[in-house]
């Protein structure tokens, strides 16, 4: 089976001008763009825990995601999205549809970003569907963004709207590749981070990296419909603001910037002059200070303590 899988695969992929040897071989042969770094990034998913476990998944939307969360790594390190290689662990039994659809997906979002798929690997086995994706990527050196930049008076700002991914979007991601190439080009951020684990959780990982704290308005947190609707569907689990915080899987990029390039980009977006904007809201939602930890500000002026709730990895 795995042979024709490949020719099959191989004939899909095609050949990529930006490569002297793509897929079908041992190893891809790249050509680096020239005067840039190179961004490398790896994400894998797991059956029952990024997608559900089958028969619920559609394989499409989990080559989509496979693909579509390692563009989102790199765009959060404002890298412009090359080329990736792909390892899939096929279940034995309906492993040839399942590996075709998930390949279609993948391509899919790859062509959408202009990301050559130059190589992988392909196996089965009698547990889940597993799959990872690495990805390269290039940035211009020294405006690479880190987490670790964020300065006290930056502004912090956030692409889109946050909670509830649950409900679909986690399966339908829309990686912020656009946004972070026209934000790069306009402005100077200090530091930035994807949304993958949770706001709360994301935004606590940039601040303790950058050695800061940070105020957050809670009222000004861009919520999304799907939080509202998840609150009030299991209400015991947080209202739509906690679940904007913690839920994750977001992946809508979170920035540190001085507070005039801040107000220059909100100035552009509001005014409509970012040219090729993919209509992405973009909101001010606090600011970073001295000292260590999050405080939440409500509407009220009332000041607390803000966990950096969000999606754990546990293991022992
Ligand atoms: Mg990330």
């Amino acid at each position: 089976m795995e042979q024709r899988f490949i020719d099959w695969l191989v004939s899909e992929v095609g050949v990529d001008p930006r490569n002297d040897v793509g897929i079908g071989d041992d190893a891809a042969v790249m050509r680096p763009p020239a005067g840039r770094r190179t961004v490398l990034c790896t994400d894998m998913l797991c059956e029952g825990v990024h997608f559900p476990a089958s028969p619920g998944y559609d394989p499409r939307a989990v080559g989509r995601k496979a693909i579509a969360v390692n563009l989102s790594d790199v765009a959060a390190m404002a890298g412009r999205p090359e080329s990736a290689v792909v390892s899939v662990a096929l279940p034995r039994r309906g492993g040839q549809h399942v590996g075709e659809h998930l390949l279609a997906g993948m391509l899919e979002e790859a062509r959408r970003f202009g990301v050559a798929l130059v190589g992988g690997d392909t196996t089965s086995w009698d547990g889940p569907l597993v799959v990872n994706v690495a990805m390269l990527g290039s940035v211009v050196p020294g405006r690479v963004w880190r987490r670790d930049g964020a300065r006290e008076g930056d502004v912090l700002l956030v692409t889109g709207a946050c909670g509830g991914s649950l409900l679909g979007r986690h399966l339908a991601v829309q990686p912020r590749v656009t946004e972070a190439r026209l934000i790069a080009e306009m402005v100077t951020v200090h530091a930035a981070i994807d949304i993958s684990d949770g706001l709360a959780l994301d935004l606590s990982r940039m601040l303790e990296a950058s050695g800061c704290a940070a105020e957050v308005d809670l009222a000004l947190i861009p919520i999304h419909p799907d939080a509202v609707a998840a609150a009030e569907a299991e209400p015991t689990k947080g209202t739509a603001c906690d679940r904007a915080l913690g839920d994750g899987e977001d992946f809508e990029l979170l920035l540190s910037l001085a507070p005039a390039e801040a107000e220059k980009l909100l100035a552009a977006h509001e005014h409509g002059t970012l040219a090729g904007w993919p209509g992405t809201s973009l909101t001010e939602i606090g600011r970073v200070v001295a000292g260590r930890g999050m405080v939440g500000i409500a509407e009220d002026g009332s000041r607390s303590v803000l966990p950096p709730r969000g999606y754990l990895h546990a293991f022992n």
